[in-house]
C-alpha cells in the first residue's frame, strides 16, 4: 500500500523507540525474580540508554531469564551496546538473594540463548508534533481515501489499545 503525500507528511512525525530482548541462562538466579529499572527517586523516570529495564523469569523450569532493554545513548540504535549492557547487568543479577553472601557469577555469550537485535517499537509523536495538532490532523484524515487509521498510537502500544482504537473507529465513523 502506497502512502499519499498527505499521509507521508503526517506520519513523518511518528518515531519509534529502540527495543531489545534477550533470553539468558542464569545458573544461580532464582526462578521467581522480576526486576524493574528504577530512577534515582520515585519522581525521576528511568533514562532508557540500551540497558535492561525489565528482567523476569517467565519460563521457570528452564533456568532461562528474559531481559528487555530500551532506548539508546547516542540516538541511533546500538545493538552492540545493548548486548554489552545486558551481559553486564545479568552478570550482576546472577545470584540468589535468598542465599546470604552468595557472590554473583558472571554470565557470558555462551549463556545467551537468544538476543533480538534492535526492534523498532513504541511508535510515538513528540511534544512538538503533539502541540502542532498531530491528532487533530489525523482525525481530519479519517475516512478520506477510503481509509481509517486504527492503532495504539493514541495510547500505550499494546494489542489492547490497538483493539480499542479499532472499536472507536467503528463507533465514531461507521455506526454513528
Ligand atoms: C517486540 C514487541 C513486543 C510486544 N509485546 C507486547 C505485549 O507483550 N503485549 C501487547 O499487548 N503488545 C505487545 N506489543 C505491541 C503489539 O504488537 C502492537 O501494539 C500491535 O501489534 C499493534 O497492532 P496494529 O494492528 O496497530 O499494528 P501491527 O500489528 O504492526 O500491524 C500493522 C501491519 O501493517 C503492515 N503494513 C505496514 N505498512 C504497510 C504498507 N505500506 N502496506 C501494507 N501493509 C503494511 C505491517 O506489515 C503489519 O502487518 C509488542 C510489540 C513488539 C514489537
Amino acid at each position: 500500500m502506497e502512502l499519499s503525500g498527505e499521509e507521508e507528511v503526517l506520519f513523518s512525525d511518528v518515531s519509534v523507540t529502540n527495543y531489545f530482548s534477550a533470553a539468558v541462562k542464569m545458573s544461580q538466579a532464582p526462578d521467581d525474580i522480576a526486576y524493574i529499572g528504577r530512577g534515582p527517586d520515585p519522581y525521576t523516570p528511568v533514562r532508557f540508554e540500551s540497558q535492561p529495564v525489565y528482567v523476569q523469569a517467565y519460563h521457570q523450569e528452564t533456568g532461562v531469564i528474559m531481559a528487555y532493554s530500551q532506548g539508546g545513548r547516542h540516538g541511533a540504535p546500538d545493538p552492540d551496546l545493548a548486548y554489552e549492557l545486558m551481559l553486564e547487568t545479568m552478570s550482576r543479577l546472577n545470584y540468589d538473594p535468598h542465599v546470604e553472601g552468595q557472590e554473583a557469577e558472571p554470565v557470558s555469550s555462551d549463556d545467551v540463548v537468544g538476543f533480538s537485535g534492535v526492534i523498532p517499537y513504541f511508535p510515538l509523536v513528540d511534544s512538538a508534533a503533539f502541540a502542532a495538532g498531530f491528532y487533530q490532523k489525523l482525525d481530519a484524515m479519517q475516512g478520506n481515501q477510503r481509509t481509517y487509521y486504527a492503532s495504539a498510537l493514541s495510547g500505550f502500544e499494546t494489542v489492547e489499545m490497538a483493539l480499542r482504537a479499532g472499536k472507536d473507529i467503528v463507533h465514531s465513523y461507521i455506526l454513528r
